[in-house]
Formats: structure tokens, sequence, C-alpha cells
């Protein structure tokens, strides 16, 4: 009732891996070898794209791309060729 007092749309996401994706880069923790954060890791480094991160913040921009149907996946480092 409060999108629709406001205007705005209400959706609904499947959480899974908003916290552990690095919205930067896309590198998910507890993949690809890549330890797993925990609850109190409240702030974190993407081991991939060095991007720091504020835990929740991270996961709200996850939330919101994810929303919007923008997830893209971890960025692959691809062999240019000349
Ligand atoms: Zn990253």
């Amino acid at each position: 009732y409060k999108s629709k007092l406001y205007g705005k749309e209400f959706i609904t996401i499947d959480p899974k891996y908003t916290t552990q994706r690095c919205h930067q880069c896309g590198t998910i923790m507890g993949h690809n070898g890549y330890r797993k954060l925990k609850l109190a890791d409240r702030e974190w480094v993407c081991p991939m794209c060095q991007t720091h991160h504020i835990r929740d913040w991270n996961a709200a921009i996850n939330i919101i791309e994810k929303a919007q149907g923008i997830w893209s996946n971890p960025i692959i480092k691809k062999k240019k060729v000349a």
C-alpha cells in the first residue's frame, strides 16, 4: 500500500546472492575459490576488481539491479585479438 500511496511499483526478487555479489564486476563471493562473506563482514573488498564495499549498500544496489533485470555475469577476462 505504501508504493501505491507514492505512485511507485512494488517488486519482489529472489534475494539469492544479493549480499555476496560485487555490484561492480559481478563476482560472487563463495564461488571460484573466494571466501564467502560472513554476517560480521560489514565492509569488504572485492578480490576481483578491488572495489571497497559497505555490505548493505552493495546489497541494496544488487537488489535494484536484480529488480531491473540488469544483472550481468562476472566479467571474464578475454584475450584481445589484435
Ligand atoms: Zn568486484
